[in-house]
């Protein structure tokens, strides 16, 4: 069940038109703020934006929001913060797009920093034999495809969705259907650029700081702020071939997700989604999906079923368009899909990349994008998935009518286990993602509704011993972080201590608080 807190704050943030003033800033306060010698600037005014998030649950109003015009607006507004001790109870968060589920990028009384406003210009593209992009911690993943792109080539490893930035997935680890193959985009950075919670300006990488660079990736923007980013580049396909079969049989389902995975022949992007009790079972607000033959697709019986759906790409340039199919025909010889549930539509890659997306602008004319986003992200180790999956789908869980169910195996091997991101101790575990919205304020659509069964799986996992960690964790006490990064924790601490010791960064994720 949701804790007292979590109602209290949702009761508050209904009651009160959406947004919750948590401290009146001191006018002494803002008015050091104001004298601060600053490229761009800040604003005290209308910092509804800034208060709000992509989950719609939690709403924090700050005493200010900085537009920053380069690095140093941002070294020394943390370094002013640093400075007033704790004396000021003012915190600072970075804000990427805000698609944040829980008030993670918002900070009650405290700086928001906007990071899209960082000069653009700094996107520098390295062409040659290890091919990189430097971009700015504010950048959308969307406009580093966009500009690589123009080179021949594009990053290796994304997020579903691209109207991301890159300091907000690198603060998380960045996960999709190239992960099994190239890790999380955590694992596909070359070097960072940090302002720390001293308001200190740091180059990092493997080789250079490299305590500071680990801590920050997949680090929940608790160490620093990542104002520059090296990301590793490949050389870009033109072309997708976008595949979609249907499995009434879990064990075969992930039995071949995971053959799969392992392969060195294999799919270029590899997910998952199930589907329960649910019509129009191909498409999903997540992508728009238009098989060669939508009439069979449409016609395909679901009602009443638990489906579970593997989407697979391969990449290909229009002259190598032989070679491919000849490829996914081997690779599709061996699975054993339902024989008539093959669907497959052809498509760019940037259109493939840039799915969720065209959902997005279809989702925001009918008001349907800015709605609560309860979402539950699980990573559960491949021994308890089948134990999993048999209680959720179908008991837990009656129907996928609330959003997107995925599911997905990834290679462990493929992340560094240096990084901050907590994830099951073993070779292979599952991402499960319940993307639900929650547009009605009673009944099955409800908050309230998804959240008691979000903690219905919760509770289930516990009590079984499934072992999952969560993904975009989202904890209330310091026993439940603690309880999350287990033996990591002494390190998690260490490096707060070092990186930030008065816990100025990130305090939407809930884990420290400034001491005042
Ligand atoms: P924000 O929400 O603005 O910030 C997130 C956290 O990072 C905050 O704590 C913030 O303070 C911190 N932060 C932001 N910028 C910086 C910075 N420059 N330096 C340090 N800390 C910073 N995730 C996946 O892995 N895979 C997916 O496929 C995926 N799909 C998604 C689809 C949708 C529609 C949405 C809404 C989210 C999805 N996510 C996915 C989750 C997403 O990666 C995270 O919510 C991410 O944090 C959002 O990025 P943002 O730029 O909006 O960050």
């Amino acid at each position: 069940k949701p804790s007292v807190l979590q109602y209290l704050k949702l009761f508050l943030l209904f009651a009160f038109g959406g947004v919750i003033i948590a401290h009146v800033p001191d006018q002494d306060v803002l008015e050091s703020l104001r004298k601060l010698p600053l490229d761009g600037h800040f604003s005290f005014r209308d910092m509804s934006t800034a208060a709000r998030d992509f989950g719609n649950l939690s709403s924090f109003m700050p005493a200010a929001v900085l537009h920053p015009g380069s690095v140093d607006d941002i070294a020394i507004t943390v370094r002013h913060v640093f400075l007033k001790g704790e004396h000021s109870m003012l915190t600072v968060a970075a804000r990427g797009h805000g698609h944040s589920l829980r008030g993670q990028c918002q900070a009650a009384g405290g700086i928001v920093i906007k990071m899209e406003s960082l000069p653009t210009a700094r996107m520098q593209v390295h062409s040659g034999a290890s091919p990189y992009v430097d971009a700015s911690g504010g950048e959308l993943w969307i406009n580093v495809l966009h500009e690589t792109f123009k080179y021949g080539l594009a990053p290796k490893s994304w997020t579903d969705y691209l109207h991301l930035t890159i300091g907000g997935t690198l603060s998380n680890a960045g996960v999709s259907g190239q992960t099994f193959r190239h890790g999380p985009q955590i694992s596909n950075v070359i070097e960072l650029e940090i302002v720390t919670g001293r308001g200190d300006i740091i180059t990092c990488s493997p080789d250079q700081n490299s305590d500071l660079f680990h801590a920050a990736l997949g680090g929940l923007g608790q160490f620093g702020i990542i104002t520059r980013a090296r990301i590793a580049l490949e050389r870009a396909p033109k072309m997708v071939r976008w595949i979609r079969v249907l499995y009434s049989d879990f064990i075969s389902f992930t039995e071949d997700q995971e053959m799969l995975i392992s392969a060195e022949r294999t799919f270029d992007y590899i997910e998952g989604f199930v589907t329960i009790n649910r019509t129009g079972i191909l498409n999903n607000w997540r992508s728009s999906f238009n098989p060669q033959d939508p009439v069979w697709a449409s016609q395909f019986e679901s009602d009443g079923r638990v489906l579970f759906c593997l989407e697979m790409t391969k990449n290909y340039n229009p002259e190598e368009v032989d070679n491919m199919e000849q490829e996914v025909n081997n690779l599709l010889y061996q699975l054993r899909y339902i024989p008539q549930s093959l669907f497959h539509t052809d498509v760019t890659y940037i259109e493939f990349l840039d799915r969720v997306h065209s959902s997005e602008v279809k989702l925001r004319a009918k008001g349907m994008w800015e709605v609560p986003h309860p979402w539950l992200n699980l990573m559960i180790p491949k021994s308890s998935i089948h134990t999993f999956a048999r209680e959720v789908f179908g008991k837990i869980l009656k129907d996928s009518n609330n959003g997107p169910i995925l599911l997905y195996p990834v290679n462990k091997f493929r992340w560094d286990n240096r990084t901050s991101v907590v994830i099951p101790d073993e070779e292979v575990f599952y991402l499960v993602g319940f993307l639900s919205s929650a547009p009605s304020s009673s009944g099955p659509h409800s908050i309230e509704h998804t959240l008691n069964l979000n903690n219905q799986i919760i509770e289930f996992s516990d009590k079984a011993g499934i072992g999952v960690k969560q993904y975009l964790p989202n904890y209330n006490t310091e026993q439940e972080w603690k309880a999350h990064f287990e033996a990591r924790w002494e390190t998690f601490l260490r490096r707060k201590n070092a990186y930030d010791p008065l816990a100025i960064l990130a305090p939407g994720q809930g884990i420290f608080q400034k001491a005042s």
